[in-house]
């Protein structure tokens, strides 16, 4: 990974659009519902440093995520050190920082608590790539059998372990930790997936459940399909935001 130490130049600029993303993508989530209690968080990768920008502990604050503001973000190094702030980050920042050691084409991570996708995670039941938003999940989602807090390295390490070459991972009782490679697209897969593992839970109760097929899997991974997965949806999120102006 590049090791450049900031600041360069244009990193103030690139930090604070930074922070207004991932603040927006937690409005955006705790919108839809994806976090009960409005309890979850977002990170980015600055591109060129070693550092990650995540949200701050505001669940301390008895804050709720509805409001989430650039300033509620802070800055960590990848071993999860704090860097700047007003309020110290996340407990669980390893679940991130230890995803981006290891994941180079990961820029975003978040954990968050989704009650169908957790529900599997409970029953033991693999979510499978099902439906028109599921490929991105295949061949299935893997389930960590941990569900005690990821507030140390060690434990951020079982979490990366666990997603492997994959974009996400369901933690038993406890939640769901995604990765994409931008900000709005890991915000994206995370509705994704709270959606694959409904349509999984439907198909379930009716009869078999069929998986797309590895033809139909390679072609939403590839080219332009990849990105319309993304880009063609990202409007409908994206109204979601309390703050979103047409
Ligand atoms: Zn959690």
């Amino acid at each position: 990974m590049n090791q450049l130490t900031p600041p360069h130049v244009g990193y103030e600029t690139q930090v604070l659009t930074l922070k207004e993303r991932l603040a927006k993508v937690h409005r955006i989530i705790t919108a839809g519902g994806l976090w009960p209690i409005t309890k979850g968080h977002v990170s980015c990768r600055v591109p060129g440093t070693n550092h990650v920008l995540i949200l701050g502990h505001i669940h301390a604050e008895g804050r709720s995520l509805a409001n989430t503001d650039v300033d509620d973000i802070v800055t960590v190094d990848i071993d999860g050190n704090f860097i700047e702030g007003r309020i110290e980050a996340v407990d669980e920042r390893y679940a991130h920082t230890e995803v981006y050691k290891v994941r180079p084409d990961v820029n975003a991570v978040v954990h968050a608590h989704p009650t169908m996708a957790t529900a599997f995670g409970i029953a033991g039941v693999n979510i499978l790539p099902v439906g028109n938003r599921g490929a991105i999940f295949a061949p299935k989602v893997p389930i960590l059998e941990f569900d005690k807090q990821l507030d140390t390295p060690e434990r951020g390490k079982m979490v990366a372990q666990a997603i492997g070459k994959g974009c996400a991972v369901v933690l038993k009782n406890h939640g769901v930790v995604v990765t994409s490679d931008t900000i709005e697209n890991v915000c994206i897969s995370l509705f994704a997936l709270e959606e694959t593992a409904r349509l999984h839970w439907y198909a379930a109760r009716l009869g078999k459940v069929e998986p797309v097929s590895d033809a139909e899997v390679r072609s939403v991974m590839t080219g332009a399909r990849y990105d319309e997965f993304f880009a063609h949806v990202w409007g409908h999120y994206e109204a979601l935001d309390p703050r979103h102006r047409i």
